[in-house]
């Protein structure tokens, strides 16, 4: 071949590119237009049926032309995301929970007393002998790189408590240790999401899911759920949903925000249908000793591409420790290890110490689940006194109320509590299209928990339900 047949080739591509550049733009150009059109019949900018009809057509183009399906769907869903964020542009709330969570510090910060129910971290700090174990560990030489997986000892102690708590056998290699829950459900992404990918996330859900799903350039199908069916996916959505072939499904058991736990039945005929699409299940279990029904692992469907999360913030009170681990295929196991290789090359090795011996204490993640369960039931009292809607949790450590009717903005409500009142708490907002709702946190001691609580009731049976 000489230059010259080089050089016609660069040409012929530049041209095919400019195309492409020149589609793209009459493309959103005419998305924008559906927008408006929408926008005036008040429909939706997101149409299910409408997109796996176009995913159907290209397809074929895509064979017929010699082009491999995955590849041509991989470029559609960049483009139907991108004609969504056209068709939805963002407004952004006036005040979103971030506010709030940071005006908090701030009136802390300037002396104020302030009633903490907004915090998701428990007020349990992690047990002495763990502490001493961290320091002991870190001053006899464990401190140097270790493996990517995790301590060999660590990854028995957490097979071991599997098996004895939900009946599992899992090998070791299966195990990564990670630093917390939140680099847990990263990697889960990480591993599984390409960009053009989909992943389902179930609202009200942790705002983390849709947010790595986004970092992997993938999209969230959000399923909406609702009070009055508990919170559960209707069977019709989440059919539909799966027929969109998403790559991965987060699901969140006990719940947070709202505090609901999933029957073994109910996970096994959840399971059965993601099975049918070949999605990975990833399955955020970080509530598991604070669930007050029997417990369900995903990982006891033995469903091979399921991914759990779980954490020692919550079981061992020890959030600021920074250790988690997931549990999934070794292949996948292999991949998530070699992220955390080339990120961090694996978790500080004294404080893996300190979990093995965190392992030891089968107690305190029981006690810790009953206090949780008691001062819930507290909440749900007071709840109960003024006739506020909400399912009542059964794990978890939180209340998700409905505490206004249409219109109503939590995240207004929850700004003036907290300048008038001093107590904060979580707007609906936080967790997806929720603003009728708040969550109530119960991370904090009793005595806080009561009068925190009180000045809160007082104020809804002022502001949000009379005033709606
Ligand atoms: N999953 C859920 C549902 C959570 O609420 C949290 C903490 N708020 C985590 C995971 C992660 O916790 P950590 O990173 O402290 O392990």
């Amino acid at each position: 071949m000489s230059m010259d047949e080089i050089k016609r080739l660069r040409e012929e591509i530049r041209i095919v590119t400019e195309e492409i550049i020149r589609a793209i733009s009459k493309r959103r150009i005419l998305a924008e237009k559906l927008g408006e059109a929408k926008k005036a019949l008040g429909i939706s900018p997101i149409d299910l049926d409408a997109e796996a009809e176009l995913r159907a057509q290209i397809a074929k183009i895509a064979s017929e032309n010699g082009l491999d399906p995955e590849y041509a769907q991989k470029i559609l869903s960049l483009l139907i995301q991108d004609a969504i964020s056209i068709q939805q542009p963002q407004t952004k709330p006036r005040i979103t929970h971030m506010d709030i969570f940071r005006r908090a510090k701030q009136l802390e910060m300037s002396g104020e007393k302030i009633y903490h129910l907004e915090v998701g971290e428990p007020d349990f700090g992690a047990p002495r002998q763990v502490a001493e174990t961290l320091s002991w560990a870190a001053s006899h030489g464990y401190a140097a790189y270790g493996e990517a997986k995790g301590r060999p000892e660590l990854r028995k102690a957490i097979r071991d408590l599997l098996r004895e708590n939900i009946g599992v056998d899992v090998s070791e290699d299966q195990i990564v240790i990670t630093p917390g829950g939140r680099f847990a459900v990263y990697l889960a992404a990480a591993s599984t999401l390409r960009p053009g990918d989909q992943a389902v996330v179930i609202d009200p859900s942790w705002p983390l899911y849709k947010q790595v799903v986004e970092m992997m350039h993938a999209r969230s199908l959000v399923i909406h759920t609702r009070l009055e069916d508990k919170w559960r996916p209707k069977h019709e959505a989440l059919d539909k949903y799966l027929r969109q072939k998403p790559r991965t499904i987060f699901i969140n058991y006990p719940n947070n925000p709202t505090g609901t736990t999933i029957s073994s039945t109910e996970m096994s005929e959840l399971v059965e249908e993601i099975s049918r699409t070949g999605a990975y299940l990833v399955s955020d279990e970080v509530y598991m000793d604070y669930c007050f029904t029997d417990f369900t692992s995903a990982l006891e469907t033995g469903y091979e591409r399921t991914i759990v999360i779980n954490s020692f913030s919550k079981s061992w009170g020890m959030t600021g420790y920074r250790i988690g681990y997931i549990v999934a295929s070794k292949e996948l196991a292999d991949r998530a290890a070699r992220i955390v290789s080339q990120l961090i090359t694996c978790v500080p090795e004294f404080i893996q110490i300190a979990a093995v011996r965190a392992i030891e204490d089968r107690e305190i993640p029981r006690s810790y689940g009953e206090t949780m369960k008691r001062r819930l039931e507290i909440v749900s009292r007071e709840l109960d006194k003024i006739g506020v809607s909400y399912v009542k949790p059964s794990g978890g450590m939180y209340v998700f109320p409905k505490i206004g009717e249409d219109g109503f903005d939590s995240a207004e409500f929850a700004l003036n509590l907290l300048e008038k009142k001093r107590v904060a708490v979580a707007p609906g907002t936080a967790f997806g299209d929720y603003p009728e709702y708040i969550r109530i946190s119960v991370g904090l001691g009793e005595e806080d928990l009561r009068k925190g609580l009180q000045i809160l009731v007082e104020n809804l049976q002022r502001t949000g339900r009379q005033e709606g």
